[in-house]
């Protein structure tokens, strides 16, 4: 099979902002070569087998040469795989896909370059101005800062109200151009603003003229990535800002995980303006079930299941031993209501208990990782850690963050285990939250003293909310 490349836009770090097109070509990448400011929960879309290349900045602070990334995509290529070559916000905006695209035409490998979101515009959007109006701006400019090379003047009216533009650059120049713009002939009090970490909830923004907005940097410790828009239409931001008014914009939530499955936390975290990440990584491994296993099964008085995913595969490979649902013992009992949900779409009531009893025949999962407490199981799968994001986790865990949300005792064992083993994460002032009394008491006995009220608020609200969907 001949290999491709996809040039795939990233989006400007709001995971939801990649098209369907990129999302679609991640799916079925073979290899996935990514940036630093790539949104690294992206690489979770990907198959199990897919192989992850970072080009970023290294902790040696040394990057990929541009000549290995041409390199790297050439030879994966001709290897037959699918690549994708994920790049930051659009990929042909200060992004370099002229040079690595030319570089594959040279060695007819074939490509494609499906655009994405420019984080000029994402950035203004969410920061509340909107890059072009009627009566403010008629156009927007966008521009590298990074060279301090002088670049060509942009229309202004003759009452000095001057078009939008948008700097691509980090805050070390900004200064040297806001004085550039001045001897353009632009008013000293044209507005600005400059949006760090736009559409993630790192996101930060300050607003000021092109006279003071180098010293309003400085003061909130601003840095890069940062966006840089220059124009009247910074004005209309007061009126219609949104992102930065979200209930939890600004807070900084891990949420521990104990399986495979997408974190439905971490979404409804997202959602409400929160930058959370649900950590650590982990795989899961299916076991194949003997006859001796299923015959087991079908004898037992009762089974107890321990998590969604063991229903599942269970009841796959039940039935196609030639088993029905008339097979299954009568009582049927489980330990989440998550695990309740997915029995019920199987068509199989059951009761939430909280421990096992008497003659109950447990369908659970091995913890390979950590140890686990003894205990008589027919384990469905294995849950381990996804090496491969690895230095992704490590990456992420190094950022400040305020609060740990615990949804089950297990998530308390994998995150110490993880925290351990990656050897970082002061805990000290890490707060936490949980879902339900067991679990917090699990916590605190694992050493974590103060709650953070309003999560656990947020956590009981989310909790009590109707419906759920299980994915
Ligand atoms: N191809 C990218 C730009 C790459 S140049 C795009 O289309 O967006 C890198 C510069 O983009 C950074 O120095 C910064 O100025 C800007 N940038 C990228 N992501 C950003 C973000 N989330 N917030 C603010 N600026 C960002």
């Amino acid at each position: 099979m001949k290999g491709f490349v996809s040039f795939v836009g990233a989006g400007p770090g709001d995971v939801e902002l990649i098209t369907a097109k990129g999302l679609r070509r991640l799916r079925k990448a073979d290899v996935v070569l990514y940036d630093r400011l790539v949104n690294p929960r992206l690489l979770r879309f990907t198959k199990e087998t897919c192989e992850f290349i970072y080009c970023g900045k290294l902790p040696t602070k040394h990057v990929m040469p541009q000549e290995t990334i041409n390199k790297t995509l050439k030879d994966k290529a001709l290897a037959g795989h699918q690549v994708v070559r994920l790049k930051g916000g659009d990929p042909a905006v200060f992004g370099r896909v002229g040079e690595e695209a030319s570089a594959l035409k040279r060695k007819e490998v074939e490509y494609e370059i499906v655009p994405g979101i420019t984080s000029s515009l994402a950035a203004a959007s969410y920061a509340g101005i909107p890059v072009t109006h009627r009566n403010h701006s008629a156009s927007i400019t966008l521009r590298t800062g990074h060279s301090v090379e002088k670049s060509s003047t942009v229309p202004q009216d003759k009452e000095g109200h001057g078009d939008t533009i948008a700097y691509y650059m980090g805050v070390k120049n900004l200064g040297y151009h806001c004085e550039e713009l001045v001897k353009d002939g632009f008013s000293p009090d044209t507005k600005a603003a400059v949006i760090e970490w736009a559409t993630t909830g790192k996101q930060r923004t300050v607003t000021g003229t092109i006279t003071t907005i180098e010293e309003e940097v400085k003061k909130t410790g601003i840095q890069n990535p940062a966006m840089t828009i220059i124009g009247d239409v910074v004005g209309l931001r007061e009126e219609l800002q949104w992102f930065e008014a979200k209930r939890l914009f600004g807070k900084r939530i891990l949420v521990a995980k104990s399986s495979s499955a997408e974190s439905s936390l971490e979404q409804h975290f997202l959602e409400l303006g929160a930058e959370a990440y649900a950590f650590p990584a982990l795989k899961l491994e299916k076991k194949n079930l003997a006859s001796t296993s299923l015959q087991s099964v079908k004898k037992a008085d009762a089974l107890l299941f321990q998590s969604p995913e063991s229903v599942t595969i269970l009841l796959e490979q039940f039935y196609a031993e030639g088993f029905d649902v008339r097979d299954l013992p009568r009582n049927i009992y489980c330990l989440s209501e998550k695990t309740k949900r997915v029995l019920q779409n199987a068509g199989l009531k059951s009761e939430k208990i909280n421990e096992s009893g008497e003659g109950m025949l447990v369908v659970g999962y091995e913890k390979e990782e950590i140890s686990s407490p003894g205990g008589e199981i027919l384990t469905t799968h294995a849950v381990k850690l996804d090496n491969r994001f690895r230095i992704i986790d490590e990456r992420m865990l190094e950022e400040e963050w305020e609060t740990v949300v615990f949804p089950s005792a297990a998530s308390v064992d994998w995150f110490l285990h993880v925290r351990n083993l990656y050897g970082m994460l002061n805990l000290s002032h890490l707060r936490f939250a949980c879902l339900g009394e067991t679990v917090k008491k699990y916590a605190q006995a694992h050493g974590f003293s103060i709650l953070d009220e309003q999560v656990q608020q947020e956590l009981e609200m989310w909790k009590n909310s109707s419906f759920h969907p299980v994915r």
